[in-house]
């Protein structure tokens, strides 16, 4: 039964995307490096690269809106958009896929982003499928001594979610592993997990010091100190959640604990409110 209403679920918010009106949408960026850029408009934040002779795109935000995110993209470089890497297979990062692969892009992602979308529902058809595919790792040589390393994490917010790391550059981009400042929607239907995002967050903290910009999926460019923040806010919630469970509370008793209080007005108010992640921890927490 969930499964049947997270598919109709999904064909809803294609269908609210295809109507959504994306005109008054203006793409602004942040300089990050040399040859790095975050791109906002609407969707998963973008990570541009400038390489010696083609842009790289990680992630594509709304199809209807790649006109405007190439004219931008235009503004900052004459370089073809050759690459478009996704972090993971959500409508508001690979929306973009088709138009940019039609336009001459190469589409890369994980493995289970192009399972996902061949398999899983219609919201996506045949030519914003990624086809290059990897498993694990893969690195991208940009030119001039610049590299782009892509790196497959645990089950987190899916199961596909990649970091894309520039070690030269000292950026990073988490994808949607990293809501800044607000609580992360965990999609259990793709393999979401709690666990996995915890441990993820450890790893990218592992990477990361205190000059590393991190482009999130959502929200602001952020540091370590932002990170760590977060992931404090996600291991204190969940050892609160597991221990309401592990005394028996049911899911709807446990929401009603207040056991997230003090972030709801904070990381609470948007997409993802407190009623919702611990359902999330509640149900993937092992
Ligand atoms: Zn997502």
């Amino acid at each position: 039964m969930r499964k049947i209403s997270f598919l109709f679920c999904l064909v809803c918010m294609t269908a609210l995307n295809a109507q959504r009106d994306f005109s008054k949408t203006k793409i602004t960026s942040e300089k990050l490096s040399d040859n790095i850029y975050a791109l906002f408009g609407e969707g998963g934040n973008i990570g541009l690269a400038i390489g010696e002779d083609a842009a790289y795109l990680i992630d594509a935000q709304f199809g209807p809106l790649t006109e405007k995110i190439v004219a931008h993209v235009k503004t900052l470089s004459d370089k073809p958009i050759n690459f478009v890497l996704n972090t993971h297979l959500h409508g508001d990062h690979t929306g973009g896929n088709q138009n940019l692969a039609k336009a001459g892009a190469i589409i890369i992602a994980h493995d289970n982003v192009r399972k996902r979308m061949v398999t899983a529902d219609e919201s996506q058809p045949e030519g914003a499928f990624p086809v290059v595919t990897f498993n694990d790792k893969m690195t991208l040589y940009l030119g001039n001594g610049k590299s782009l390393h892509a790196m497959h994490v645990n089950p987190a917010h899916t199961d596909g979610d990649t970091y894309y790391y520039f070690p030269e550059e000292n950026v990073i981009h988490m994808g949607d592993n990293f809501f800044s400042g607000r609580y992360p929607y965990i999609d259990l239907n793709s393999g979401g997990d709690i666990d996995g995002l915890i441990s993820n967050i450890s790893m990218a903290l592992a990477i990361v010091d205190d000059g590393t910009k991190i482009i999130p999926g959502h929200g602001a460019v952020s540091s370590k100190a932002d990170l760590e923040s977060y992931k404090s806010v996600l291991v204190t919630l969940r050892a609160r959640v597991k221990k309401a469970r592990d005394e028996g509370k049911s899911l709807e008793e446990t929401q009603k604990l207040g056991l997230s209080k003090e972030w709801d007005a904070t990381h609470g108010q948007g997409f993802i409110n407190a009623d919702r992640i611990i359902e999330f921890i509640y149900k993937s927490a092992d």
